[in-house]
């Protein structure tokens, strides 16, 4: 509707009768009521807010009751943009997480061929063409960063977006509220349903409702085990009572928070339980995106019969409580920012609906940053929301989310396929032969990260004039270089006895290992000699 008053078309904010009038909270039947204005908007009597008449002189009562007993949310269904791309997420983010344990990867004869495995038993983890050893957790730990930065980034540019579309939390809520929707039908029929006392139709209803619970809740936790083993195998052994007892204990574990967490506590999981949304708030700022009522726009709220009569004295908002009725977390936008928005957006669609219906303009309730919505209340021109994207702390926090990514892609193309560790004898640190040569042994581990069996070179570099032998080669085929194949993907321990002249000092020196294939993969590992004479 435009123009509908005068003060705001002159870009200033309509002044209304009583708006410097005292306020105050009052506590009745253990609900807060007040006559304080709306967010910006001032209260008018006529006005839907509880609160007492503003004639009164202000009050102070303590609260006579701390704890709130839960209200069941019933959300309606609706339909619109953002509605939409939540089910687009939903969609994806569930066939990734059922989806993708299931995904081969082929990686040769000597490794497994699932995509994406945490391999506890070999200490090992597989994503598609990457394999992290244990002594790479560097890589996990960057990963594990960068989802952090990655929050910081979304919160940064949109606000709550992961909690209104990506959390799982979020996205399990969304799912058993569809299937509330399938079985007992739509919000008044839900209802009516809860309403009823328990009869034959009810405990049918709440029967086949919560057995599809349970289905889905074993299904995730099921899905969830598949990424520590191989998929295939597991279900067979699962189902055959093979499979490991901390496979069982596992889902078991997960099927009750999921049907507990998804299937009834829901919001209150945001809400109350989870501490992220007090750390986003503490994260956004008066640029943040955020879902936002424009108050200034729809107070005082009123009827679209009383609009016609009056169509000077009323806002936007028809009071029709749609907004309220579709929201997941159940609580009315038309309050301000508040931690139970997870910026769904969803009470958007359905307050652009009804403006379409009553044929006024889209956007009462709409993404934007607090900072925009002062400048259109006072008539300022206002970016557009792509735009709010676009400042210092997003970008430096996409500068560091990208140059971490970058770093941790160059040092996983560079690095090296070929490994060795060294570890003396210390008990005794040396050996003086017969001859007066001194012998000194060593325990080597040779790690072959391919896929594939690899022969390796292992060479001595320095120490002038020792020779080399192992145990399973023997003295007599002492030289300063050894082969040994290295098994595929394996680490393969070796015992090397180094000795060497009559007469030399403690001295260090290295062993160099070196894949004799087209790479010429080497690696070079310092060590130190001993002899009863000291050290240089
Ligand atoms: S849906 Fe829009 S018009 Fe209806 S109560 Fe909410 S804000 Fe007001
Ligand atoms: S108030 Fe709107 S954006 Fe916030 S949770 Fe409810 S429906 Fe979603």
């Amino acid at each position: 509707m435009k123009n509908r008053d005068p003060g705001r078309a002159s870009g200033e904010r309509p002044r209304r009768e009583g708006e410097n009038r005292d306020w105050s909270v009052v506590v009745e039947d253990g609900r807060a009521k007040t006559n304080e204005p709306v967010s910006g908007a001032v209260a008018e009597p006529e006005a839907t807010t509880l609160r007492h008449e503003p004639h009164e002189p202000p009050r102070q009562q303590l609260p006579t009751k701390l704890f709130e007993k839960r209200t069941k949310v019933h959300n309606k269904r609706i339909d619109g943009p953002f509605r939409r791309f939540k089910w687009f997420v939903m969609f994806v983010t569930l066939a990734i997480y059922y989806g993708t344990p299931w995904i081969r990867w082929d990686r040769g004869p000597y490794a497994p061929d699932q995509a994406v495995l945490v391999d506890l038993a070999n200490r090992r983890f597989y994503m598609f063409g990457i394999e992290i050893w244990p002594h790479e957790f560097y890589y996990v730990a960057g990963l594990l960063i960068m989802a952090a930065l990655g929050l910081f980034l979304v919160t940064s540019a949109v606000g709550r977006a992961w909690c209104g579309y990506a959390c799982p939390q979020t996205v399990w809520t969304d799912l058993f509220q569809h299937i509330d929707r399938f079985v007992d039908g739509d919000r008044n029929a839900r209802m009516k349903l809860d309403a009823a006392p328990l009869g034959p139709k009810k405990i049918a209803k709440r029967t086949f409702k919560y057995t599809i619970y349970l289905v889905i809740s074993f299904w995730t936790g099921g899905a969830w085990i598949m990424y520590f083993a191989d998929a295939p195998t597991l279900v067979r052994d699962f189902w055959a009572g093979e499979a490991a007892s901390a496979a069982y204990i596992t889902v078991a574990i997960l099927t009750l928070t999921t049907f507990t967490l998804g299937g009834f506590m829901r919001e209150q999981v945001c809400i109350y339980m989870c501490p992220w949304p007090r750390i986003q708030t503490a994260m956004m700022d008066e640029k943040s995106l955020l879902v936002t009522y424009k108050d200034w726009r729809g107070e005082p709220r009123g009827s679209v019969k009383k609009a016609k009569k009056d169509p000077e004295k009323f806002g936007d908002c028809i009071d029709c409580l749609q907004c309220v009725a579709v929201c997941p977390t159940g609580i009315d936008i038309r309050e301000g920012p508040q931690v139970g928005c997870i910026t769904c957006a969803l009470c958007i669609d359905a307050c652009d609906k009804v403006m379409a219906e009553v044929g006024r303009p889209r956007g009462l309730i709409d993404y934007a940053t607090l900072e925009d919505c002062e400048k259109e209340a006072n008539g300022e021109a206002t970016r557009p929301p792509w735009k709010a994207l676009l400042r210092p702390r997003t970008i430096a926090y996409f500068l560091i989310w990208g140059s971490i990514g970058l770093a941790m892609l160059f040092a996983l193309g560079v690095r090296s396929h070929v490994g060795l560790s060294v570890s003396p004898d210390r008990n005794p640190p040396y050996i003086l032969m017969s001859d007066g040569s001194v012998r000194n042994s060593y325990t080597l581990k040779l790690r072959n990260m391919e896929s594939r069996p690899r022969e390796m070179e292992i060479e001595l570099q320095g120490l002038p004039g020792a020779l080399m032998w192992t145990d399973t080669i023997g003295r007599e085929a002492a030289g300063r270089m050894q082969i040994k194949t290295v098994p595929a993907d394996q680490v393969l321990a070796v015992r090397a006895y180094v000795i060497v002249p009559e007469g030399a000092e403690t001295q260090e020196f290295s062993f160099r290992v070196t894949s004799r294939d087209e790479q010429r993969e080497s690696v070079v590992t310092e060590a130190r000699f001993d002899t009863p004479e000291g050290s240089e």
